[in-house]
């Protein structure tokens, strides 16, 4: 699980602390892993709205802007619907959050969330084993986002 937290410090500390190469190795090699928020944010293939040295550990085939919704007091919450796999509705955190704005056809989009301004925004994806949400489910106490999770890790190394 890749959590929360500041995306170009995780950066940072990877390679300082030479976890970077390995966990690449693993992940390309099959490792299921769930990313939140930041954790998307190091997830994702390609990054827009970051510094240009910022590097990601990539392995989900999408574009995500950082900070989406503003800054940190833009945070809000959310009851994300229609047809989220955990089941509808699912209480959902945003603190500082990105957002998926492009992502190939191997992606699954899996919820998105509406904005005051009537815009739709993608916020949780799925690509064969890696799992990753914009928002902190472990804030709202609510269990089903890492259930899928582990669901997701069962099926992926009862097939490997
Ligand atoms: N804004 C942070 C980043 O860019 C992510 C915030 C979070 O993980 N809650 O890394």
């Amino acid at each position: 699980v890749l959590p929360g937290g500041e995306s170009t410090t995780i950066d940072k500390l990877s390679r300082i602390f030479e976890v970077r190469d390995p966990l690449i190795a693993a992940l390309r090699a099959g490792l299921p892993a769930y990313g939140s928020c930041a954790g998307m944010i190091m997830l994702a293939d390609r990054l827009v709205d970051a510094p240009s040295d910022q590097q990601t550990f990539g392995g989900l085939d999408i574009t995500v802007r950082r900070n989406a919704f503003g800054r940190q007091t833009d945070s809000f919450e959310a009851d994300l619907t229609g047809g989220w796999p955990t089941g509808d509705p699912f209480r959902a955190v945003f603190i500082r959050a990105p957002e998926v704005v492009a992502y190939g056809s191997e992606v699954e989009v899996l919820a998105t969330v509406p904005r005051p301004d009537g815009s739709e925004h993608v916020v949780a994806v799925r690509q064969g084993s890696l799992l990753a949400t914009a928002f902190h489910p472990e804030v709202a106490g609510d269990p089903r986002i890492h259930g899928y999770f582990v669901e997701l890790v069962r099926t992926v190394t009862a097939t490997s």
